[in-house]
């Protein structure tokens, strides 16, 4: 749903790419072993997620540790937390963890609980406004950054942004943090993430934000206070909210932007009407598809080709769908890119932010 003074951004269903490939993946998921070994998978993460974040915290909290296990387990913490954000909440959030709803959005209040994220906000910011609207101006709030960076060539020139390459690691740290405190409360005052409206939780939601918020400040702030001393405790919480906010805007940023990816304004897709499912195949790129750990620990998110066309399949069965997206991009024309490392990903995404940031600078600046 979208605000009425935007320009209205529409795409064509359908077409024989998605369709042949639809039927494929529905052919490969009739088999009822390879969906239960599907779901065995992405459950035995979700369990290895939860004993290392609840393990790593308990040494920390209760276990007076010294300093290298104490390091150790500030480590596990961090990799829990990321593990549970790649392979429990984002697969949960989507849909894609059980057959019922209202499991799905239980599974997903880990997002409330254990990220200090709302899962209502993350559901409307994430599945509507970045899913429906991959890389388009306005639409899609992962591509908006501004003021503090360009990440979209249709997006306004600053004479900072010349330096976003530089600074926007920072941003990323920052992220997280931002959405904890003041970022999901600001969305609801505004009522709307990007163009997609965003409404005042009730009921159950409501339950669940309040209740998520209380839980995580409780053990990640609170409870550690009573066994730390207050400054070591807001030092810590700060770094592990950075390093986790780093890690997470990094994963998703490769996979939309990057030089290799499309993007468009509402304008242009008004003029030029598209099957949105070529838009998502040529505004994402897969990477590492190889990389059997990386694989592992980003729930599939480096398969996000894969993952936008089906989003409500469980992550663990994306390596084989690549196999038939590929196949079916090459049959029809569609433009499929893979990033063979993390190398060379990480290297794209640099030197786009490192393009929309000089380009249509003033000539005076230019010129220096
Ligand atoms: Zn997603």
């Amino acid at each position: 749903m979208t605000n009425s003074s935007s320009p209205k951004v529409s795409f064509d269903n359908g077409g024989e790419f998605i369709r042949q490939t639809r039927r494929e993946v529905e052919e490969y998921l009739s088999s009822r072993r390879i969906r239960a070994r599907g779901r065995a998978e992405l459950y035995a993460k979700g369990v290895v997620a939860f004993v290392v974040l609840l393990g790593s915290w308990l040494t920390l909290v209760l276990g007076h540790p010294g300093v290298w296990l104490g390091l150790l387990s500030f480590g596990g913490l961090i990799f829990g937390t990321s593990l549970t954000a790649f392979c429990v909440m984002h697969d949960a959030n989507h849909g894609a963890y059980f057959r019922r709803r209202r499991l799905n959005h239980l599974m997903g209040w880990t997002a409330d609980a254990l990220l200090g994220l709302s899962s209502y906000a993350w559901r409307v910011k994430h599945n509507v406004a970045h899913h429906t609207y991959t890389n388009v101006d306005g639409y899609d709030a992962d591509i908006t950054q501004v003021p503090f960076a360009r990440l979209a060539p249709v997006q306004e020139t600053r004479p900072w942004y010349r330096l976003q390459h530089y600074y926007i690691w920072l941003l990323y740290c920052v992220m997280a943090l931002r959405w904890q405190t003041v970022g999901d409360a600001a969305a609801f005052v505004r009522g709307n993430i990007g163009t997609s409206a965003l409404r005042l939780p009730r009921g159950w939601d409501l339950v669940g934000l309040v209740g998520g918020k209380v839980i995580f400040i409780s053990w990640a702030i609170v409870a550690p206070m009573l066994v730390y001393p207050w400054w070591g405790v807001v030092l810590a919480y700060l770094v592990y909210s950075m390093v986790v906010s780093l890690i997470m805007a990094v994963t998703f940023q490769l996979a939309h932007c990057v030089e290799e990816a499309d993007f468009a304004s509402a304008e242009e897709l008004a003029a030029d009407r598209r099957l949105w499912a070529v838009h998502e195949v040529e505004t994402t790129v897969d990477f590492c598809p190889r990389n059997v750990v990386l694989s592992w620990a980003v729930g599939g998110l480096n398969y996000q080709i894969e993952h936008h066309l089906f989003p409500r399949v469980p992550h663990t069965h994306y390596a084989h769908i690549a196999t038939i997206v590929q196949r079916n991009a090459e049959r029809h024309g569609v433009r499929y890119v893979t990033q063979r490392s993390l190398r060379a990903a990480l290297r794209s995404h640099f030197r786009h932010l490192r393009t929309m940031g000089r380009r249509g600078v003033p000539v005076v600046l230019e010129m220096g």
